[in-house]
């Protein structure tokens, strides 16, 4: 069975170096001396100032609306991304609104956001979407216009570098996802990601019961993440750049054998890309059922990514006009991309998607 995802293990030597630390330490969680280090590392290869780790991706983009004081607001978001960007501003509480994306880049549509703009805004929080960057020059200027707040879901950036920084280092708060699905992992965990003392020095304090030097002081939840997921980020962070070359090489083959057949997500200029996902855009919806239907019968099993357009949920009112998401969530496909899928192994996925191309 070829999966759409598998994932990245390091020699398990390595793990269990971590590990002697950890039994040596007696210190399990609670911002043990693992966590800092992987901190650190995170805060030095991303090149910015804080990395407040959480025990997962949606739980730091939630931590990031309370930090930034994003009570009962409205937030402009975008309707193509997995759930969790959705479903997080809901649960605090505020209104997502919608705005279309970019039919080229999938990323929210810029020039649309300002017209979605009331008085009753409080924040942007939109998605590097695959690891490819939104707009973020004209987002911060939108944002410094209207006195707005700006959060990326970074979940799938990791890696990715715009403009030769990380594409992490933008907005009041960038998250990301740590998921064992995804690029670096540490099997479950997230991170808020910030320039700012103030904003760093809240959340550090809300993802533990809301503890200030000893006082609870602010409203906390308990989102922090243990010395076990730290050893399995510190043994993963050896690997990031072999990752992402593999991954890069396998892309390229798809791309060789694809040209012409799909439609790719446009690629803007000055980026340095991750490679985490490789999304084909199809005809139709039918085509693209009929896709997978046909590696389904190999047993392989591509993902809907992202399906359904968020702004269709049910549980969804305001489902705002987003005609392009919901039409490209119908036809777009994830093919399998994980280190270690060979050759051979593309290659049939890749014919398997050109022969049922009508
Ligand atoms: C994976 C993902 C999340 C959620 O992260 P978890 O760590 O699984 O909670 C949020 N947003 C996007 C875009 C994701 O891909």
């Amino acid at each position: 069975m070829i999966n759409v995802t598998r994932s990245f293990m390091p020699p398990m030597e390595e793990y269990e170096e971590y590990l002697k630390k950890i039994w040596e330490n007696r210190w399990l969680t609670n911002e043990g001396p693992l966590l800092k280090q992987l901190q650190e590392q995170l805060e030095e290869y991303l090149g910015v100032n804080y990395v407040s780790m959480m025990t997962n991706g949606t739980i730091s983009l939630q931590l990031a609306l309370r930090a930034l004081d994003i009570e009962d607001g409205e937030v402009i978001t975008t309707p193509f991304s997995f759930v969790a960007t959705t479903s997080c501003i809901v649960w605090e509480k505020c209104k997502p609104v919608f705005v279309d994306i970019d039919k080229d880049t999938l990323c929210i549509d810029v020039n649309k956001i300002e017209e979605a703009i009331t008085d009753k805004t409080k924040a942007i929080m939109v998605v590097h979407v695959y690891g490819y960057p939104c707009d973020v020059e004209k987002i911060q200027e939108i944002a410094n216009k209207h006195g707005l707040k700006v959060i990326y879901d970074g979940a799938h950036a990791f890696g990715s570098r715009y403009k030769g920084k990380s594409l992490l280092s933008y907005g009041d708060i960038s998250t990301c996802s740590f998921h064992a699905t995804k690029l670096f992992h540490t099997i479950e965990g997230g991170a808020c990601i910030t320039n700012n003392k103030e904003i760093y020095d809240k959340l550090q304090s809300i993802k533990n019961f809301g503890s200030v030097n000893g006082n609870y002081d602010n409203v906390g939840v308990n989102g922090k993440i243990t010395e076990f997921n730290a050893a399995m980020g510190l043994a993963n962070f050896k690997y990031i750049d072999k990752i992402i070359k593999e991954r890069k090489e396998i892309c390229e083959t798809y791309d060789k054998l694809l040209e012409g057949k799909v439609v790719r997500p446009k690629v803007v200029e000055n980026l340095e890309y991750n490679y985490i996902y490789y999304p084909i855009i199809l005809k139709d919806e039918e085509e693209t059922l009929r896709i997978i239907d046909a590696l389904h019968e190999k047993e392989i099993n591509p993902r809907r990514y992202f399906y359904p357009s968020l702004n269709t949920l049910s549980y969804i009112k305001d489902k705002g006009n987003c005609p392009i998401s919901e039409d490209i969530s119908k036809r777009v496909l994830c093919l399998p991309l994980y280190n270690g899928l060979s050759k051979e192994d593309v290659t049939k996925i890749s014919n398997i998607v050109i022969n049922n191309i009508k």
